[in-house]
């Protein structure tokens, strides 16, 4: 079983601290939201998680089934079994999607494990009806001229395709109308499994309507500062934050 496991975390951006001692186990079976008012440090654990360059890990570790993460290049992570959903997904030129999916599921099984292209095409049709794509999404140029929506729900496909152990989704709710948001939890319920453990970043409460995590945790000043059932996201809708600043003594 995967687990991802954080610890003590501090990272820095240009020189300064932003994560100030993160703690954290993600294991298969669990769905752990981070929630917190923006600017707190919740995309910055993401992109520490996968490697970005501009992150520096100062203190702690980060290990994937006691593996030490810090030491794998950017695409071993993935490899190793890590998926991360930008908050921005970017475009790439000459790519198409499926081309696309098709050489990452590659890496990630490696040399010799290749799925063969019939199972590939197989695979790729039943997910993309499964998320209510149009086909021809298939053959366009990765992210160009997707709309906000099809980007994210293309990002859960590549989820569904890659079958990662341990998922980061960063803000994939944010700019989503109704439909997209329901077809976007819809694939992550699917992924439930033991075998798959995931990360929901999020800075409002409604994905997680459609998607029971199994632990919610409050992100502040590059901290956990609160962790939780389900129990806690309903009354940071409610609430807002507040009275966690104040239960903690937290100045803004
Ligand atoms: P959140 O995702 O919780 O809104 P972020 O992790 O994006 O917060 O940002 C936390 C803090 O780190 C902010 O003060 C932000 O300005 C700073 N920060 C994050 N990434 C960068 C970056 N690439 N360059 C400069 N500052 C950054
Ligand atoms: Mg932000
Ligand atoms: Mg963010």
């Amino acid at each position: 079983m995967a687990v991802l496991t954080i610890k003590d975390l501090h990272v820095s951006v240009e020189g300064k601290e932003i994560l100030k001692g993160v703690n954290l186990e993600v294991k298969g079976g669990e769905i752990h939201a981070i929630m917190g008012p923006n600017g707190t440090g919740k995309s910055t654990l993401s992109s520490a998680i996968m490697g970005h360059p501009k992150y520096e890990v100062t203190q702690g570790s980060i290990t994937l089934d006691g593996q030490n993460v810090l030491e794998m290049e950017v695409d071993e992570r993935a490899r190793a079994g890590l998926f991360l959903a930008m908050q921005y997904p970017s475009e790439i030129s000459g790519v198409t999607n499926a081309d696309f999916l098709r050489a990452a599921i590659n890496a990630r099984l490696g040399e010799g494990n290749e799925i063969s292209l019939m199972k590939f095409i197989r695979k790729l049709d039943e997910k993309m009806a499964f998320l209510e794509m149009n086909p021809d999404m298939a053959h366009r140029y990765l992210n160009e001229g997707f709309s906000g929506g099809e980007k994210k729900r293309n990002e859960i496909l590549q989820l569904m395709m890659l079958e990662p152990k341990i998922a980061i989704l960063d803000e994939i709710d944010s700019g989503l109308d109704i439909d997209a948001l329901k077809i976007v939890a819809k694939g992550i319920n699917e992924m439930r499994s033991s075998e798959f453990g995931c990360l929901i970043i999020t800075h409002y409460q409604r994905l997680l309507n459609y998607i029971t995590p199994d632990y919610v945790h409050v992100m502040m000043q590059g901290r956990i500062v609160k962790s939780g059932g389900p129990e806690l996201a309903q009354r940071l809708e409610a609430e807002g934050y507040d009275w966690i600043k104040k239960e903690l003594g937290i100045e803004d």
